[in-house]
């Protein structure tokens, strides 16, 4: 049987003009150090759900991408961080919402799913059963860069909120939210979605990523889907999900179920971002309808591809 892994690290307005080609090889390079670390666990018989996860870690853990470690500032200055996780065997699932010290938050949602009877925790209790699951936390100055704390100073005296990438300048076009989507040995597929959500998000404002169904969505049946972009729009589209019943009950084959949804049914509401799915018969697609969107796939058939622009 194929294995594959795909993972992204946040979609938008990504010019390469705007790009210095320093922080272009750093781009590049923490999407493969993921893909390698994802792909290394298909490819020693582990399964799709261990996959994404692993890789899912390894982008939060890497300051560039806004998830984990490289999490934006919320109104208050703090960070709030979203994470979702779905098995497509089973449809097991969990996820949280606005949790604050969590160093991994994926890892906290996968604990969810393992060890828990709920699908989505929020907030404080979030916290609490982090902390009464033994999961590893953070003080708040491992979550500060300096480019997404200037980021918020440019914002936090209004009212506006913003996704990673609608600003001017290239250190605030990085993007954000990062995932991950994987067919192992045996045919099973996951997904997996973590962010910091968007700069200067207030009232505890909750995106797509960490909804079933909205930004995260895995099932055997049809396909493994982890989204990025506009949060709201993706929540009214109810895209991931979306995907999965154009295969399911219109006949559709992964990639003109993505395309229907990226870059037709998004784009008539102005649901700007992207993408990535795979399918049990290790079909993938990585589709945008932003200007671009960091991505990269490794495949058991020697296919291993990082790319950023359109
Ligand atoms: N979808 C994420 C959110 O709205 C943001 C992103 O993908 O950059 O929270």
């Amino acid at each position: 049987m194929k294995c594959r892994i795909a993972i992204h690290g946040g979609a938008g307005t990504i010019l390469k003009q705007d790009m210095t080609p320093d922080l272009e090889r750093l781009y590049t390079q923490g999407l493969q150090q993921a893909l390698d670390k994802g792909y290394t666990i298909l490819e020693n018989g582990g399964t799709s759900t261990d996959a994404v996860i692993a890789a899912v870690v390894e982008l939060e853990n890497n300051i560039l991408f806004n998830a984990g470690r490289g999490s934006v500032f919320t109104r208050k200055g703090l960070h709030e961080m979203d994470a979702a996780v779905m098995n497509g065997a089973d449809l097991a699932a969990g996820a949280v919402c606005g949790v604050h010290n969590v160093r991994n938050p994926i890892e906290l949602a996968a604990t969810v799913m393992r060890n828990s009877d709920h699908v989505i925790l929020s907030g404080e209790g979030a916290d609490d059963f982090a902390l009464s699951q033994h999961i590893q936390t953070a003080p708040g100055e491992y979550f500060f860069s300096q480019f997404r704390y200037d980021q918020w100073q440019a914002m936090r005296n209004s009212d506006e909120y913003a996704l990673d990438h609608s600003t001017q300048n290239i250190i605030d076009k990085k993007f954000g939210t990062v995932g991950a989507v994987a067919c192992d040995v045996n045919g099973n597929i996951a997904a997996a979605t973590s962010t910091g959500g968007m700069t200067n998000k207030n009232f505890g404002r909750i995106g797509d990523s960490p909804l079933i169904g909205c930004g995260t969505y895995a099932n055997n049946k049809t396909c493994a889907i982890s989204c990025t972009g506009h949060g709201e729009l993706f929540i009214k589209a109810v895209a991931a999900y979306d995907v999965s019943c154009l295969m399911e009950y219109a006949g559709m084959n992964l990639y003109d179920a993505m395309n229907k949804v990226v870059n037709e049914k998004l784009v008539a509401i102005n649901g700007e971002g992207g993408m990535i799915g795979v399918d049990a018969q290790g079909n993938f697609a990585m589709l945008f309808n932003s200007e671009g969107m960091y991505r990269g796939v490794k495949t058991s058939d020697g296919f291993t591809q990082a790319a950023i622009y359109k």
